[in-house]
């Protein structure tokens, strides 16, 4: 125990599974300042020494952290830090950052961040989409090797050694951090940042990480190495908690795990009321890691494949054939079961690797109401149908269905569906796949009696609607207070869509957070929905809470 040894408790939004007992290790984020100094003669072999050791040192990070993923399904982690671990022994990129030490007589680290920038602004100048989103790569090894002359790792996100939990601590994780850190077996995280809806707590509970976000002013009361308690499902942190309460929530602990448990026997059954109405339960998934555990919760499909998040583990900008094999990877894992894939929703809150594989700027000054979702895809035509391309021929392994984020213009799904008929033409494939239209920004819901017209399905993407409704970013923890499924503008707009769709006579999905939430499962059912599209772990609880209601259609 560190942090003056006495308990510190507090309370954040319920974010994810479980409770989590461990230790705490901060991570620190953001830039760090690079030390620019002359330095005399007689201290420059001194200085070539101290940049050869930070290489070294360098090239042992990437040994300790490749040694860790070792043994993961996903091949990808492996090929990038490969890929990194040879740019760093560039014997070219030693040689100029050892002439810089010695002609100019200058510090290593000044050394370093020069021949960085100037081997970035010749990546910049290239025009070739795959090499110059090599300039990230080299500018990650020179924030290494930085880290490593400052002697301590500002870089290098912590890997669990222990049999212990680690719980890290932080300002913000971005979802790729999420991963990450997961790859390098850290069970849980605590952020001063980030709200319930963030993508990188969506990330979390997909993998089963027990996190909480929007802590304020955590990082200041902490030390490392300190106890901490997350409980996950009520919101509650402890730092150095009593034994007596180590003790409790170690029991709440194994009654958590004794409940899931017990859940197992709704597995088998179909998602139905207590007379009988089927409401389908489906999944949400992002990764590949999910796919072999994903039909133990007795899903009945997945009702949204996040694609995007195929960027997160990429080396380059997906083409049609590294698509393609993702794709009809999960279509063989699902054994049959229905899949609906998204379109990839970059932009907003998820910009991705998509900068760094493109060069094309995706941070807009308001990045929420920028080029996201489909308006990206419909700015980068050969990247639309490179995955539409993909998606046609995967549609030959099962039953697949399309869904296009963001939408907010009729002409939007007009011109998705003409560039996929075009796609199944130049493929040969007859039987199209149904194209469906997230309804998830306010525009969309008063549009949707001609929306329907032009979709074959839609899917209600409450995260989003509820952010731009309210006006209230989902990732904000300042306005998560207004951020709030009771807000009575919701419900309205949910059964307008409803409306439409069934008057369209095409069916309506869940596949934003609330779908997961028991307090609203008679009322959707009620309102007519089809299908519930939820995070796995969401999925038994809310098949066993079906299980009770009875069916009461609204006229
Ligand atoms: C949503 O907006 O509700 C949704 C499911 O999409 P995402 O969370 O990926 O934005
Ligand atoms: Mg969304």
């Amino acid at each position: 125990m560190n942090s003056a040894d006495m308990p510190i408790r507090g309370t954040a939004a319920a974010c994810s599974p479980g409770i989590m007992i461990g230790h705490l290790q901060k991570v620190s984020s953001g830039e760090f300042p690079i030390p620019e100094r002359h330095i005399e003669a007689d201290r420059v072999a001194a200085e070539i020494t101290r940049f050869e050791q930070a290489v070294a040192d360098s090239v042992a990070d990437f040994d300790r952290e490749r040694h860790h993923l070792i043994g993961l399904e996903s091949q990808e982690p492996l090929h990038i830090l490969d890929s990194q671990r040879m740019m760093l022994l560039d014997a070219e990129l030693g040689r100029k950052v050892i002439d810089n030490i010695r002609t100019q007589c200058i510090n290593a680290e000044w050394a370093v961040h020069r021949q960085i920038q100037d081997i970035a602004s010749v990546f910049d100048r290239i025009d070739d989409v795959y090499l110059r989103a090599r300039k990230s790569d080299i500018q990650h090894i020179g924030r290494r090797i930085l880290s490593n002359l400052a002697g301590c790792d500002q870089e290098v996100l912590p890997i669990n050694t222990n049999d212990e939990p680690l719980v890290v601590a932080g300002e913000d994780f971005t979802p790729i951090d999420v991963l990450r850190l997961w790859r390098r077996g850290v069970t849980g995280f605590i952020s001063e940042k980030g709200g319930p809806s963030a993508h990188s707590i969506i990330i979390a509970r997909g993998i089963g990480m027990t996190a909480l976000m929007g802590v304020d002013g955590i990082i200041q009361q902490i030390s490392d190495g300190d106890r901490i308690i997350i409980d996950g499902e009520q919101g509650v942190w402890i730092i150095n908690p009593s034994p007596a309460s180590e003790e409790e929530y170690r029991t709440r602990a194994s009654g958590v795990q004794r409940v899931t448990h017990d859940l197992q026997v709704y597995a088998a059954l179909a998602s139905r009321s207590s007379d009988g109405h089927p409401l389908l339960l489906m999944a949400n998934l992002e990764l590949e890691e999910e796919l072999p555990q994903a039909r133990e919760h007795g899903i009945e499909g997945v009702g949204l494949y996040r694609t995007e998040f195929l960027l997160s583990v990429a080396e380059q900008l997906p083409n049609e054939e590294m698509h393609y094999q993702h794709y009809a990877r999960v279509m063989a894992a699902m054994q049959g079961l229905p899949v609906t894939f998204r379109l990839m929703d970059i932009g907003g809150e998820k910009p991705l690797l998509f900068e760094q594989f493109t060069g094309h700027r995706v941070i807009a000054a308001n990045p929420a109401l920028g080029l996201r979702g489909i308006r990206l895809l419909l700015h980068n035509e050969a990247m639309l149908q490179d995955q539409l391309r993909a998606l046609l021929r995967a549609s030959r392994h099962g039953e697949l269905q399309i869904l296009v984020p963001m939408v907010s213009r009729v002409e939007e799904m007009q011109e998705v569906r003409r560039q996929l008929a075009v796609c199944a033409d130049e493929l040969g494939i007859t039987r199209m796949p149904s194209l469906g239209a997230m309804i998830e920004v306010p525009a969309a819901v008063m549009i949707a009696d001609s929306l329907a017209e032009v979709c074959d399905f839609f899917s209600i993407g409450t995260n989003d609607l509820i952010q731009y409704t309210l006006a209230a970013d989902r990732a904000d923890e300042e306005v998560a207070y207004l951020y709030d499924t009771a807000h009575p503008a919701l419900e309205p707009m949910l059964r307008l869509c409803v409306r439409s769709a069934h008057k369209a006579g095409i069916p309506i999905a869940m596949c934003g957070e609330l779908a997961a939430d028991l307090k609203w499962t008679e009322l959707l059912m009620n309102m007519g929905f089809d299908s519930l599209s939820m995070g796995l772990h969401h999925v038994l609880p809310v098949r066993k809470h079906l299980a009770c209601l009875n069916y009461r259609p609204e006229t």
